[in-house]
């Protein structure tokens, strides 16, 4: 049944609507689903099922408008396949084929567009996509610093896993990928206004590989998964407390942070964990599983660093708490605002 409750009142368009934290959700739960997805009610997910016969394929689609183009370990083309392989990745999804639409600025030099056409065939060769097809937009110079770029990925459901918030349950354990803040701290610096220097590079990459291997380990025993991109690590740990009405419980100094990323956020009052991240993941595990998944992830190449940074709990309901070795702890929540615009 199709529901047009609207409740949308934001007077315009902010930079936060697209920073994935508050406001975005905002957008997305009171106005985009309710009109063109007909729902009023979470949760929604990183990527779309659809039923064709015997076979379910998932559908995303995401759009890039990173600021400066490139930076240290990446650039907008390989974020535009990584970003969108990994959606897909993360909704239990093999990825298989991706569209591409570019929206270029007149004026930008051939050799840039090169490199980046050239960045996203190499990153789709190593992640095992095909891109299939696509779509050129130019508008005048001065209205897209340089280039915009959209992904759309389609990957068929992995049979190993079953995914659902609904099957999250206290006890679970919360299982991060690897160092926290990479890509958005880089990115950061790569526009050169501030007097730091780091040795940090961007973490984009195709997660595939290691959730293959976790599906692997335990598949069975995995019930959520999420990239924590824009929003990072704490806006994704607030949805899935909203999307179950339970609670998250972190322990701090399992996060793992680089130190450079630590000393940034910490001159620059950010929190590491709203920072974004393109190659890094987060599954809840039944608390069984959660040893032999961390153990297969570690012995992956790229996912040494892998810990179980939580669990679940009864309580705070909808809340994420993050308590430390000295005792304190502190409300985790989604982020507000926009600290760090166009980073994905
Ligand atoms: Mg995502």
């Amino acid at each position: 049944m199709l529901r047009t409750t609207v409740t949308f009142s934001d007077p315009q368009i902010e930079m936060a609507h697209g920073a994935g934290g508050k406001a975005t959700r905002r957008l997305v739960d009171t106005l985009l689903a309710p009109l063109l997805l007909g729902i009023e009610d979470r949760p929604l997910g990183d990527a779309a099922f659809l039923d064709l016969g015997r076979q379910q394929i998932a559908m995303t689609a995401d759009t890039f408008v990173v600021r400066p183009l490139t930076f240290a370990g990446g650039s907008i083309g390989t974020l535009a396949v990584h970003g969108t392989v990994n959606d897909l990745a993360v909704s239990a999804a093999v990825p298989k084929a991706l569209l591409v639409t570019f929206v270029l600025e007149a004026g930008l030099p051939g050799r840039v567009l090169e490199a980046e056409v050239r960045a996203m065939a190499e990153a789709a060769r190593n992640a095992g996509v095909l891109i299939v097809g696509g779509d050129t937009k130019v508008v005048e110079h001065g209205k897209a610093d340089g280039m915009y770029v959209t992904t759309a990925g389609v990957g068929v459901a992995d049979p190993r896993a079953q995914l659902s918030s609904a099957a999250v349950r206290a006890g679970d354990r919360i299982l991060l990928s690897g160092h926290i803040g990479d890509h958005g701290i880089t990115v950061l610096l790569a526009r050169g206004q501030l007097t730091l220097d780091a040795e940090l590079r961007s973490d984009t990459r195709s997660v595939w590989p290691l959730v293959d291997r976790l599906l692997d380990a335990a598949g069975a025993g995995v019930r959520w998964m999420r990239d924590p991109t824009r929003g990072g690590v704490a806006t994704a740990l607030k949805e899935l407390a909203l999307d179950t009405g339970l609670g998250v419980a972190l322990e701090e100094e399992r996060i793992p942070v680089r130190d450079e990323v630590r000393g940034v956020c910490e001159i620059l009052g950010l929190d590491p964990l709203h920072i974004a991240n393109e190659g890094q993941f987060m599954a809840v595990l039944a608390p069984e599983y959660a040893e032999p998944a961390l153990a297969a992830l570690r012995a992956m190449p790229g996912g040494e660093a892998a810990a179980i940074i939580g669990e679940v709990r009864q309580s705070p309901a909808g809340g994420v708490m993050a308590s430390s070795s000295y005792g304190t702890s502190r409300v985790v929540d989604m982020l507000v605002g926009d600290p760090l615009p166009r980073i994905c």
